[in-house]
């Protein structure tokens, strides 16, 4: 096989992967195996730029950059769909349809999914463009953002049509949501709202990098040019055999009890779905039938909704408990008379913060009506204020950590009150040391959150420094701890001395400081000591650093607690110290862009890459007009070089970049 028959039969087959990964649910091989054959065509593409194809698997990863997203016109209205709440309802839509065309009728009717609605185009079978509904004339094209969601496929397969315009919804799965959410209160970040408006948002990102790791899923349910078909089972089969992703659970029936007993079934068991759903769609199966019917202004004649009620439900609050978080804010949570929403027992619900109790005036004993609408957290809607007690007294939020004792604080502009009591009160010292096991953080293995809170509520350890104090004999014998587990947990603890510098610094826990600021810190600073030393203007010049973070670090650095437990991590061999590969060990290079293509005699190109980042300079993947050079090695793709010929970039040999790193050449 030469190289383009190589590089065509990876990407066909990867692309069937990805189907039976995502569509089918049912893989071949295995996700290391998948992720491979990826890299191995990423490397192939890379090498041979001449290849290069959009719709190639690897731009599933994103990459690209969208400032301001073209507004597209549609080539026909994305409309509304009428609504409807009853039997009733939909035996007089019938009624009305049957007065334009006088045969029987078949329906099909799918769920109605909450997500975002998107336009996709497709050209000989190759995506060629993605846009919003917008206006429902006009939208957003955001086809790159929409190329990394795995169940749109980038091609089509079997015998798709030359010309295909389908719509479908963009949803974000409830458990990948929750999973977004976690890590971002992880992170010290704002968690999202609900589903629905994280997926409209992520679709808006700039960088379609960071869509590509939102979790987020098409369905398509609809086609634009209703003569490719006969009728909506058909679209649905075909759709299937291009590749798209059709939700299993759509009906095909011509009664409506039949078909309300669908919908009935989806109300209550809508928790079930691994998405959300706001209701069902009912659509006249037959196309030709559907031409008749045409469109009102707003609606489709042959398509209604019927649109679940928020789920809601009236209980008793029996009392507001207070949950204290890592950075130690208190959020307080209604405690409810258990009661069935929606098919799942509620108990409690979120009150957020003390101006939404304020707000609704709500009071211990009050009752209160429950609802779950978008949010996967109820919430507190209503409260019958006639059935309130003649005795019930203002809820007054406390002064005082319910967990600590000491006085909350809230801050200007803040919503929220914080325990200050940052070293004393328990479910932060809890979930500060939580947070430095976990896995992105020091990741450290038989050591689970709950044993966590066991060995500090047992007064074993107080802050994480003391993990590394635990002895065997001390930890065997507490609950569900046999030896095995007790030496697993020390080696754990053992082996995350030789996690690099910037998780450690992720783990410290410091407010504001996620992942990526970590990483950023560490490169600059390159060890603890110059960053617990730098002032707010040397943090501020950093790049993406801001005053919040800045701020948030000198707070954790002027607390002398915290100096003392670095100081006993540094006595345990804890890395705070960037390793000596990823030093810069020179600037000269500083300001300058490299690409770096080809084969090199003395390094290999990631060895060429690093040089060029430990002295300050920049690499990137293609060449624009921003490129200062082009690092040429042998069998360089054409395409590559004539670019850089095109934007009189200088194109420049492995030695002649040595020459450059040592000083030797003044190429600048
Ligand atoms: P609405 O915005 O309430 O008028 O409802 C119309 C929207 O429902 C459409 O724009 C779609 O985004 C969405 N929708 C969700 N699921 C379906 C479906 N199965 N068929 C048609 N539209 C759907
Ligand atoms: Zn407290």
């Amino acid at each position: 096989m030469n190289i383009s028959e190589k590089i065509f039969s990876l990407r066909k087959k990867l692309h069937d992967h990805n189907y039976r990964y995502y569509v089918l649910d049912d893989p071949l091989i295995s996700d290391y195996d998948f992720d491979m054959m990826l890299k191995e065509l990423e490397h192939l593409e890379n090498e041979n730029p001449e290849y290069f194809d959009i719709n190639s698997p690897t731009q599933r990863v994103g990459g690209s950059v969208t400032k301001s997203f073209i507004t597209s016109v549609h080539s026909t209205p994305m409309y509304s769909l009428d609504n409807s709440y009853s039997l009733e309802d939909l035996k007089e839509w019938e009624k009305r349809i049957k007065k334009i065309i006088d045969t029987s009728l078949e329906y099909t009717c799918e769920l109605k999914f909450d997500g975002v609605s998107i336009n996709l185009t497709y050209k000989d079978g190759e995506l060629v463009k993605a846009v919003t509904r917008g206006d429902g004339v006009k939208g957003d094209d955001v086809t790159n953002n929409v190329k990394t969601i795995p169940t749109v496929p980038l091609k089509l397969r079997g015998d798709f049509k030359d010309e295909f315009e389908a719509r479908g919804e963009i949803v974000m799965p409830i458990s990948g949501f929750n999973k977004l959410n976690s890590s971002r209160v992880e992170n010290g970040e704002e968690p999202f709202k609900n589903p629905r408006n994280t997926a409209s948002g992520s679709l808006k990102l700039q960088d379609s990098k960071e869509v590509s790791k939102r979790p987020l899923e098409c369905l398509l349910y609809s086609v634009e040019d209703s003569k490719m078909f006969n009728n909506h089972i058909e679209f649905l089969k075909k759709a299937k055999s291009y590749g798209f992703n059709i939700y299993n659970t759509y009906k095909h029936s011509t009664s409506l009890e039949e078909i309300f007993e669908f919908i009935q079934h989806w109300e209550k068991n809508r928790s079930e779905l691994p998405f959300e759903i706001d209701g069902v769609v009912l659509k006249v199966n037959d196309f030709y039938q559907r031409e008749i019917l045409g469109f009102t202004s707003k609606f489709p004649r042959w398509a209604m909704a019927y649109k679940f009620k928020p789920e809601n439900t009236g209980t008793r609050l029996n009392s507001i408990s207070f949950q204290v978080g890592r950075t130690g804010s208190i959020t307080p949570v209604a405690n409810l008379e258990p009661v069935n929403l929606a098919g799942t027992i509620v108990k409690r619900a979120s009150l957020h913060n003390a101006d939404f109790i304020e707000s609704m005036d709500i009071r211990v004993g009050d009752f209160v009506y429950v609802e779950k609408g978008g949010d996967i957290i109820p919430k507190i809607t209503n409260v019958d204020k006639t059935k309130r007690a003649l005795d019930s007294k203002k809820f007054e939020f406390p002064e005082f950590c319910p967990e600590c004792g000491s006085k909350l604080q809230r801050l200007e502009g803040e919503a929220n009150h914080y325990c200050l009591n940052y070293n004393g009160c328990k479910p932060q010292i809890i979930g500060r040391i939580q947070h430095y096991i976990s896995r992105k953080a020091l990741d450290i293995e038989g050591l689970g959150q709950e044993t966590v809170a066991l060995l500090v509520n047992n007064g074993l350890i107080n802050n994480y420094s003391d993990l590394y104090d635990l002895r065997f004999d001390q930890i065997v014998g507490l609950e569900r701890m046999a030896e095995k587990s007790a030496n697993n947990l020390i080696n754990g603890i053992l082996d995350s001395k030789n996690i690099p510098f910037e998780r450690v610094l992720y783990g410290l826990g410091i407010r504001y400081v996620g992942e990526t600021v970590a990483k950023k810190l560490a490169k600059h600073f390159e060890n603890i000591d110059n960053i617990l030393n730098s002032d707010f203007d040397e943090l501020i010049s950093v790049d993406e650093i801001g005053e919040k973070i800045a701020k948030s670090i000198i707070e954790f650095s002027q607390n002398e607690q915290n100096i003392d437990i670095i100081n006993s991590l540094k006595n345990h061999n804890i890395q705070f110290e960037i390793d000596d590969s990823a030093k810069n060990v020179s600037s000269i290079l500083l300001g300058k862009s490299f690409v770096v293509s080809g084969v090199f005699s003395n390094f290999s190109r990631d060895e060429i890459k690093k040089l060029i980042e430990i002295n300050g300079g920049k690499v990137s993947s293609s060449i624009s007009s921003k490129t200062s050079f082009l690092v040429a090695g042998s069998n360089m793709g054409p395409s590559k070089k004539e670019k850089a010929e095109k934007l009189n970039i200088k194109i420049i040999s492995e030695t002649e970049l040595t020459n450059l790193i040592s000083g030797q050449n003044l190429l600048f």
